[in-house]
């Protein structure tokens, strides 16, 4: 989730399976709404995301914006429903794809379920 440095670079990840992330700041824009995200009152985006669509605590950001954490949190399932690494991560990038979709964003962002099935 969110921006470091560089474009199109996935985030690190604890496990062997890497979370891909084109950076592309939809979800920080999305995340604004949520009532524990401090919202920038002029953009309605989290309040960390910069004009550049960076994340500017990328390296202290929360657990909710590391989808790596968030499947150990979760203790690999959601509501419920155990699932794999990777199945967790498809279903996050799904996610994306709708709030890029939402945010009217390029679909050059889109990160291609299948390119988790490659490695
Ligand atoms: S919406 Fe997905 S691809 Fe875009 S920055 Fe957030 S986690 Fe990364
Ligand atoms: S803290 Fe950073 S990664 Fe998390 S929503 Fe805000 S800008 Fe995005």
């Amino acid at each position: 989730m969110g921006r470091s440095t560089e474009v199109l670079t996935p985030p690190p990840s604890e496990g062997t399976l890497e979370f891909l992330c084109s950076g592309c700041g939809a979800c920080c824009v999305w995340a604004g709404r949520l009532k524990d995200m401090p919202q920038n009152p002029q953009t309605g985006a989290c309040i960390h995301l910069t004009s550049d669509m960076k994340c500017s605590i990328y390296d202290t950001r929360p657990d909710i914006c590391r989808i790596d954490k968030m499947y150990e949190i979760n203790s690999g399932s959601i509501d419920g429903i155990e699932m794999s690494r990777k199945e967790f991560y498809k279903l996050n990038t799904m996610a994306c794809h709708r709030m890029i979709d939402e945010e009217g964003m390029d679909e050059r962002w889109k990160i291609k379920i299948g390119d988790y099935d490659k490695e």
